[in-house]
């Protein structure tokens, strides 16, 4: 029997969870025996899933759900035993809006992975004047584009349906979900899947109408989910969950150490040790490590073994953005609030990118009688709202309330949370360099990059690659040290 392998994992969001989950899961499968260590610099797990609970109420300071679609996330759920924590969202709710003008529109139904397969709902919405409407529709006619290089996403959707469509409801749509701004943002990185049906189907609207079409029915077996799917008592509780299963499975999770840098020795023929110097000045060291910290981390600790890859590391920027929480008696916000929320494009130019109704959307969330809302603020090129202190941070984002939906009340409770450079940007040419990456990477095996800031931010995404990650290290340590 040959000794177990050592692998260090540098961070304790999910991603480096993930990764040490799927770990004890892939060695186990393959015979192998493995000690995993998780270093986490900070006074808890889970990185940017942070929820808390005050009272009745359950505020989520960053994420609040996740995407069902994406089966790495409800599969992960399922391991862990949560299956029967998983919420849908309020269906009978189900209604978004966007700012247009001075006021709210309700988005067009049918709006289907974001873009519509009909147009009569847009029609229906005002959102788009005649000649808008028309221009959008020209995406069944116009040519697609090539397939070489990069493209904006903003380049992609002003070209497939004008800028009107784009604009008013796409880019509030696709660029608020990074934070980011379209101008910027990689279509191949960032949804790929509508490079993908251009280039299969010459039109995104034909694209989606044939693939709905060719769609098998929803199984009925199981439980059926909404989009986005959230746990009852929050998204912490996958957290803690995941942690205490790797406790169990002798994963050692230790809490408050940073690592500082990264040294590399020559081992054998071709591998390296990697020794991480902690913050109390102490070193861990380990022939298989995964960086799962935000690449500008990365980018730091992998700068003096390979600067090459230091550069491209950190040429991934990161929006900061702040979520405002905001509990209110019922009375107070009745008729104001009804669907899930609303959304803000960045042509309206106001310092609220979005607003959730959070106890509208989510069952669970606050008390009866209380209303529970999130606001969101920052994002590439409007993170000047950041640097307010919380009152004023409040103030301008009650001020918005009033402004957009007459909500004036003083609310009974309210939490500020900021995310500094939490938010990866996929910008143009992040795949491309992602390959430069791998390149650069490849003279280090057992060193594995993964987290939010490469192949996808949401948690599925995050939890697919940390498996990803994890079945690298795995192919590693059975190729080097056959048992
Ligand atoms: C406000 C907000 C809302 C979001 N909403 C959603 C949503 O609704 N749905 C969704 O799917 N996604 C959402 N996301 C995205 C998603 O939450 C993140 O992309 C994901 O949680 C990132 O996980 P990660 O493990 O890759 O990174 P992180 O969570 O950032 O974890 C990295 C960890 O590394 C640690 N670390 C850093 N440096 C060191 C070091 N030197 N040594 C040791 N440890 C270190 C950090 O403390 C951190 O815990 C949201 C993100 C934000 C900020």
């Amino acid at each position: 029997m040959s000794r177990p392998r050592r692998v260090v994992i540098v961070g304790g969001g999910i991603s480096g969870l993930a990764t040490a989950f799927a770990l004890q899961e892939q060695a186990a499968a393959k015979g192998l025996s493995l000690e995993c260590t998780v270093l986490e610099s900070g006074s808890s797990w889970g990185g940017k899933i942070v929820t808390h609970r005050i009272g009745d109420l359950v505020t989520e300071a960053g994420p609040d759900s996740f995407l069902s679609q994406k089966h790495a996330g409800l599969e992960l759920c399922a391991k862990l035993g949560l299956t029967d924590q998983l919420i849908n969202t309020n269906e009978t709710g189900k209604r978004a809006f966007v700012l247009h003008g001075s006021r709210l529109h309700e988005l067009p139904e049918g709006l289907v992975s974001f873009v519509p397969r009909q147009l009569g709902p847009f029609l229906r919405s005002g959102l788009l004047s005649w000649t808008g409407l028309a221009r959008m529709g020209l995406d069944v006619l116009i040519p697609r584009g090539s397939s070489d290089g990069d493209e904006s996403l903003a380049s992609f959707f002003r070209r497939r349906f004008g800028p009107q469509a784009f604009e008013r409801v796409l880019e509030p749509l696709m660029a608020g979900i990074y934070a980011g701004d379209a101008e910027q943002m990689s279509l191949k990185a960032t949804f790929p899947r509508f490079f993908e049906l251009e280039q299969r189907y010459g039109s995104i609207i034909r694209g989606m109408t044939a693939e709905k079409k060719q769609t098998p029915p929803m199984s009925s077996s199981g439980p059926k989910r909404t989009m986005f799917v959230s746990l009852k008592n929050g998204l912490g509780d996958l957290v803690t969950a995941l942690q205490a299963r790797l406790e169990q499975q002798g994963v050692e999770c230790r809490l408050g150490c940073r690592v500082d840098a990264l040294r590399v020795r020559s081992h054998q023929p071709g591998r390296w040790m990697y020794d991480l110097i902690l913050n109390e000045g102490s070193a861990v060291s380990a022939e298989h490590l995964v960086l799962a910290t935000p690449a500008y981390v990365s980018a730091d600790l992998l700068r003096p073994l390979t600067p090459i890859a230091g550069g491209l590391l950190e040429m991934i920027p990161y929006a900061s953005t702040a979520t405002i929480a905001m509990a209110y008696p019922a009375e107070l916000v009745a008729g104001a609030v009804e669907g899930f929320g609303f959304i803000v494009p960045r042509i309206a130019g106001r310092d609220l990118i979005a607003a959730t109704w959070t106890s509208l959307k989510w069952p669970h969330r606050a008390p009866a009688g209380q209303v529970l809302i999130r606001c969101y603020v920052g994002g590439v090129g409007r993170e000047g709202v950041l640097q307010f202190d919380d009152a004023k941070l409040v103030a301008t984002v009650r001020a918005e309330l009033t402004a957009l939906c007459g909500i004036a009340a003083e609310p009974s409770y309210v939490e500020v949370n900021r995310w500094w450079k939490a938010m990866p940007q996929y910008t143009l040419g992040h795949l491309n360099r992602l390959d430069q990456l791998d390149a650069a990477l490849s003279r280090y095996p057992g060193l594995v990059l993964t987290g939010a800031g490469y192949r996808g931010v949401g948690i599925p995404d995050c939890i697919r690659d940390g498996a990803l990650a994890a079945a690298k290290i795995i192919q590693d340590v059975a190729g080097t040290h056959p048992a």
